[in-house]
């Protein structure tokens, strides 16, 4: 059913990351809610994610995306406008995890790697969607930060500077872009079960360490960040930008 608060209809949202996960849960979201979708991921398994939105009479394409290459971000944008014909919506949301270890134990390759997927990824994103949203004036953009962008989530230095970086990216761009029409903010999930977390979920004794974080006392689905982001790109959060959004089940409120 399509809630009025947050009518899409007509509306043309760009999400990446959306192979699976919050992704592809955020991408459903906006598609209910009669968004036309273009879809970024290196992942061929998007392709799966958009065969989801047409099954259900939704709208939706994939272009094969690098987030970390100027020149994949900008097709993207180009391939969004070609298709649907403005862009009005951003989902920032692709990111990878190094592998778990402490500071001084981690490989340059793995703090490179994870900021430029997670850091570098969003500022082009960024970069290409302004560009475009700067032509009608108008847009909302949401990048994915998380909770270790808040706090120093132990064994993960580079995705913790990377999402640090992210809510610096969407502070300085609100700043930019509030007068031009362009609102920018950042969720910050706590603890979600998606591919992503399932090495830490299934085991039962990492996923009791993990979920004993959350004063919640679970982990969230991706259903339940989406609402957020849904949120957060709608006329309803019209006087929301350059804010940090979190939905972690309290991770962060102690
Ligand atoms: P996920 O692994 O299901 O999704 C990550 C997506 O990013 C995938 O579709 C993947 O193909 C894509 N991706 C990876 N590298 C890419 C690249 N170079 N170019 C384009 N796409 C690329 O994991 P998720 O948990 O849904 O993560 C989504 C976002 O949420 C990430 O930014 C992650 O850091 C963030 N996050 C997740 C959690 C959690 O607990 N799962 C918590 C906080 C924040």
């Amino acid at each position: 059913m399509n809630n009025h608060l947050l009518d899409y209809t007509g509306k043309v949202v760009l999400v990446t990351g959306a192979a699976s996960g919050i992704g592809r849960a955020t991408a459903l979201a906006f598609a209910r809610q009669g968004a036309k979708l273009c879809i970024g991921d290196v992942s061929a398994a998007a392709g799966d994610t958009v065969e989801l939105i047409r099954k259900e009479g939704g709208e939706a394409q994939f272009v094969h995306t690098d987030v970390t290459q100027a020149v994949s971000v900008e097709a993207l944008v180009q391939a969004t406008v070609k298709a649907y014909g403005t862009l009005d919506c951003a989902f920032n949301n692709s990111g990878i995890l190094p592998p778990t270890k402490p500071l001084a134990e981690m490989e340059e390759s793995d703090f490179d790697k994870v900021i430029a997927v997670d850091l570098r990824g969003v500022f082009l994103c960024l970069k290409y969607e302004i560009r475009q949203m700067s032509k009608t004036g108008s847009g909302a953009i949401v990048n994915t930060a998380s909770v270790a962008g808040m706090i120093g989530d132990p064994g993960m230095a580079p995705y913790v500077a990377a999402k640090h970086g992210v809510i610096g990216l969407t502070r300085a761009a609100a700043v930019d872009y509030a007068s031009k029409g362009i609102r920018i903010n950042a969720v910050a999930p706590g603890l979600v079960e998606t591919p992503m977390t399932a090495g830490w979920l299934n085991d039962p004794a990492y996923r009791q360490m993990v979920v004993g974080n959350v004063p919640l006392g679970r982990p969230a689905q991706p259903e339940e960040i989406a609402g957020m982001v849904l949120f957060l790109c709608s006329p309803s959060a019209s006087f929301a930008t350059g804010g940090v959004f979190a939905v972690d089940g309290a991770q962060t409120a102690h």
